[in-house]
Order: C-alpha cells, then structure tokens, then sequence
C-alpha cells in the first residue's frame, strides 16, 4: 500500500477529545496529524448542550457555588453506582481544573453555571459549543507541529502505522503511536441492535459520523470492552428533533412534572435524565409531556439549551394555554386526568413531599417542589434519545487501550466517547464532554511521550 504520510502521533477524530489530544500532544513536542471523517472538525461535541462539570471554576465562585475536586469525585461515584474504574475517576479529578483553565487559555468562552442532572450543586460550567470548537480548531491550524487531514477516516491499525480512506483512496500513514478519539457509535444501527436491543424505541442523536468506527478497529486489535450493557437513553428530546442537534429540554428540574399521554406520572421527575430516559420508553408511544406553568418559563436561561424554555416556545415545541384542560386538548392528553394528576401533584408538592412516586426536591436533592398552579401553562411533548454511548474501549490512567488482559496494546490509545469504565451505572450532566476534554488531553501527552521514545 502507498505510504501516504508520517507523523510521531496520528489522533484520529477531531471532536473534543480530538482537538485536545491534537493539541496537547503537539505541546508535548510531536508532529501531529489529525484525522477527521468529515469534511470540519467537530462531531458531536459542536452540536452538544455544551454543559461542562467542572469543580471549583471561577465561574462557580463568581456564583458563591463552593465546589471541590474531592465533591466532584462523590458525585461521579454515586452516579456511576460503584460501577466506574476508580483510577479513571481518580485521574480525571486530578486534571479537571487545569484543563478547565487550558481551555479558557485556548479560547473557550465559559458563560453561566447550572444545576444539572446528578450534580450535587451546580456545576455545569457552559459553553456555546460551536464557539469551543471553532475556538480549538483556530489554534490547530495555526500550530507549526500540527497537520489536519478532513474527509480522511482511519479503517484499519497496522504495525507500523495506519491504513486511512483519504476522499476515496487508501493509503498507509506511517506513525509509532494512535490517540482514537473517533466518537460513540449512536449512529450504528447494527451496534446499537447488538449492544442496546432494548433501546430500539429511542431517537438516535450525535453527529451521523459517530458510527464506532474506532470501536470496531481497536476490538479487531483485541482491545477489551467496558460497560456495553450499561448503554441508556436520555430523556426530554423534541419528538420532531433532528438527530444533528440538540433538541433537549429540562423544564423538570425547575419544577415540571413529567405525564404520559394519558394524563399519567410515571416517575420521580427529580431523578437522573437517563433513569428518566428508559422510563419515559415504557410509556404509550414513547411519549411523555413536561407539565410547567408561568412560574417555571420564568426561570428559562438564554445561553443553556436544556434550560432556554423561552426558545422552545418561540420554536413552536413547547404548547401553551390559559388552563389544563386547553393545555391537554392542544396536546393531545387525557385532560380530566391531567387536572386530576396536577391537582394531586400541588397538594403534595405544598406538603414539601410526594408519597406517589417519591419526589422532593427538583433535582437530584436540590430545590423544593413548587405547585404548578401560575396560568398559563405549558407542555412540552418530548421522548428518549440515545445521545451518546458513554462505554467502549478500556483505557488506563495514561489513555493506553487495554486487551481483554489487562495489557496496553502497542502504541495504541484512546479518549472521549469512544472509552469505557468511566460512567458506570449512570451519568451525570456535564461528565462527557470534562471526560473527552481532560483524557483528550492526557492521551495526546502519553502518545507524545511514546512516540518520542520510539527508534526514528
Ligand atoms: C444532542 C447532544 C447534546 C449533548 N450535550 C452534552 C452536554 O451538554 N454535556 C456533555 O458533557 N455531553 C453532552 N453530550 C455528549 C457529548 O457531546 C459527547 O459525548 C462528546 O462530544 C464526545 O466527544 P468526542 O470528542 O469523544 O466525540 P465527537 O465529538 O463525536 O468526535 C468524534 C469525531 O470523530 C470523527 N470520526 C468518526 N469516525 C472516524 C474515522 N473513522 N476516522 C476519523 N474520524 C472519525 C467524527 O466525524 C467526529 O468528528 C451531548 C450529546 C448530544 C448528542
């Protein structure tokens, strides 16, 4: 095969994780060359929410929020139910500072904090996530040390390099060390089949490039997998959302109750989104409706999507009426039981607790519930996605992909979404993104290393 290329390092998807590992790695002293699939960089990282769990930022102090890198770790643990590779905890919570404040020196802009789902305070440091990517790619391209290749998908790991699919033609690119960053794989009708048959009722969100192909390449190579079975849904997507944008939104966690169509609750709206998300596929048609009123759109945040109620109104998703029972006949739901339901909802949210399904607070223990009884009411029709798939290859603290040994496979490493044994049971707001961003950057400083160790 025609030898096409040479770098000491080749990162391979240029996402979050992608950009990072770029970056760091030509910090690091390495000729980098970064592949990306499509035609710009970004993934799925460009059209996330853009929420961002970091601990202990100036932007949580500018709020008097006092976090800690040790709280981050409790909640990291509780989410994942004991399940997650405490290593990998425990080196994620020792770089997330710095890497939040590397990204700011790189450009990203960092605007608000926001409870979100599992965090026991705020902590969703927000970017626009656009803004971050662009922010990165900016100084990719400028970097002396760095190479970018668009449109060119890595297909396959050779000994000494790797065999890449550049516009149509193949071709051999020389390196002695690998960073995968190419991404989960909720766009892989047959993985998804294979991995999460109970998930078949889910939307599929994420960029259309994420289709597991780094997954696919390294288990070839005999990398171990982690936490497949865990895969899970995300509840609150637009029913009519596209699967390349975001479509989310949480009105639950300011105090919406969540019904099904037939008027119905179905679970303790306070609980995580993925809990929710599994749940909400239980229900007639896979539908379920956020309940809110005027008190709850008065608290909609412009720059976090999952929170901007005032754009979804404006968008024509969220419905809106004087009363229940217009409300329910405008969205298509039992109206005698919806009143029945949110009648019962404010007489136990007035008691500060409820015994039906176990809710009291808004999220995650934060808030006191509050009636939904300040006309005019809202619903927002909305169902599960499968937004990313938060399992895959095992890793170390240093990024190296591991066999089904335990060994590291030879100059091979991996970060972001495409890694296993970091979310467990769960998942908590924020956690993918600080994930691809701090083991994006951590791979790309151990594959410079090797590389630079490695016989020229
Ligand atoms: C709608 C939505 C909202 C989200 N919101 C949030 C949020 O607010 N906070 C949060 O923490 N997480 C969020 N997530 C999850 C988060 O966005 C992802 O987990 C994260 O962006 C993954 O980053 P990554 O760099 O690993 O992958 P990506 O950003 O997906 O990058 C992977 C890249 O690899 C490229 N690629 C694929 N195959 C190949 C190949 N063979 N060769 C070369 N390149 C390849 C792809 O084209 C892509 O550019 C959201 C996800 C979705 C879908």
């Amino acid at each position: 095969m025609e030898t096409i290329g040479h770098a000491d390092v080749v990162v391979a998807g240029g996402g979050l994780a992608g950009c990072c590992a770029a970056l760091e790695a030509a910090e690091h002293g390495a000729r980098v060359l970064l592949l990306e699939k499509c035609a710009g960089l970004g993934g799925t990282s460009r059209i996330s929410g853009g929420a961002i769990a970091f601990a202990g930022t100036e932007l949580q102090q500018r709020q008097q929020i006092t976090d800690s890198p040790s709280r981050l770790l409790e909640d990291l643990r509780r989410c994942a139910g004991g399940q997650a590779d405490e290593k990998l905890l425990a080196a994620f919570v020792a770089e997330q500072a710095q890497t939040f404040n590397w990204l700011q020196h790189q450009g990203v802009r960092f605007s608000s904090v926001q409870l979100g789902s599992g965090q026991s305070l705020p902590r969703s440091n927000r970017v626009d996530a656009a803004q971050m990517i662009d922010a990165l790619a900016v100084n990719i391209n400028r970097h002396p040390m760095i190479r970018v290749m668009t449109s060119c998908a890595i297909r396959e790991l050779h000994e000494d390099g790797v065999v890449v699919d550049d516009d149509g033609r193949n071709g051999l690119i020389k390196t002695s060390a690998v960073v995968l960053c190419s991404g989960g794989f909720s766009r892989n009708e047959e993985l998804i089949r294979r991995h999460a048959p109970a998930l078949a009722r889910a939307q599929r969100a994420g960029a259309s490039s994420c289709t597991g192909d780094g997954l696919t390449i390294a288990e070839a190579r005999g990398a171990a997998l982690l936490d497949m079975e865990k895969l899970s849904s995300t509840f609150g997507r637009h029913p009519a959302a596209s699967p390349d944008e975001n479509g989310l939104l949480h009105p639950i966690y300011k105090g919406a109750v969540a019904v099904n169509v037939h008027g119905l609750r179905f679970a303790d709206e306070s609980q995580s989104y993925k809990v929710l998300g599994d749940a909400c596929l239980q229900q007639p048609q896979a539908l379920v409706f956020q309940i809110f009123d005027h008190r709850v759109m008065q608290q909609s945040v412009s720059d976090a999507a999952t929170s901007n109620f005032a754009a979804a109104l404006a968008d024509g998703r969220v419905i809106a009426a004087d009363d229940l029972d217009s409300l329910a006949l405008r969205a298509g739901i039992d109206a005698a039981r919806l009143r029945g339901t949110i009648n019962r909802y404010n007489q136990h949210a007035a008691a500060g607790h409820d015994p039906d399904f176990g809710r009291s607070s808004l999220a995650n223990g934060n808030g006191t519930l509050q009636p939904v009884a300040q006309p005019p009411y809202y619903a927002y029709p909305c169902t599960s996605a499968i937004l990313g798939t938060y399992c895959g290859l095992a890793t170390d603290t240093a990024g190296r992909v591991l066999d089904t040994a335990g060994n590291p496979v030879a100059g091979l490493y991996a970060a972001g979404e495409i890694t296993g044994g970091f979310h467990g049971n769960g998942y908590m707001t924020g956690s993918a993104l600080a994930k691809a961003a701090v083991f994006g950057r951590i791979a790309g400083r151990h594959a410079a290393l090797e590389s630079a160790k490695a016989p020229a």
